[in-house]
């Protein structure tokens, strides 16, 4: 990545990048992270991210192609190693929250992905 932002030092995913907060970790690479959501609204939920600070989808640049593709990659594979049902009577969501009107509480770009069987406790 040729100009990655800095941390943000208030932010707390880039804490839990950086190792400063501790996260129940599902999957590492040298761009991306996932974890488990602190408060899971469903029986699988986990948060994948990109490692550098982005806010949200809305300050995504051409130079983030690889990285936003790669998030729609993996999750599908996370959320059946996750124990998501496989096939099209089970499935798995993705979502992902932009600015505050969009429901986004912290301001570093994630998808939440969820899935397991129903009732969910939200969603
Ligand atoms: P948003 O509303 O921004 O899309 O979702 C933020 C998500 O981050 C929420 O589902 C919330 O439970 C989760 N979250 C907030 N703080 C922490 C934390 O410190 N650790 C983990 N694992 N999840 C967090
Ligand atoms: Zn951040």
């Amino acid at each position: 990545m040729s100009h990655p932002n800095p941390p943000d030092p208030d932010c707390i995913f880039c804490k839990i990048v950086a190792g400063q907060i501790p996260c129940r970790k599902v999957y590492e690479d040298d761009e991306l992270l996932a974890f488990h959501d602190i408060n899971p609204w469903a029986p699988v939920h986990f948060l994948l991210i990109p490692k550098e600070h982005l806010e949200s989808l809305a300050v995504t640049h051409a130079r983030h192609e690889l990285l936003l593709g790669r998030m729609m990659l993996l999750a599908p594979r996370l959320a059946l190693e996750q124990g998501c049902t496989p096939g099209r009577d089970g499935g798995f969501r993705v979502l992902v929250n932009n600015g505050r009107e969009g429901g986004q509480e912290v301001l570093h770009l994630h998808m939440h992905v969820m899935g397991g069987p129903r009732p969910w406790k939200r969603g």
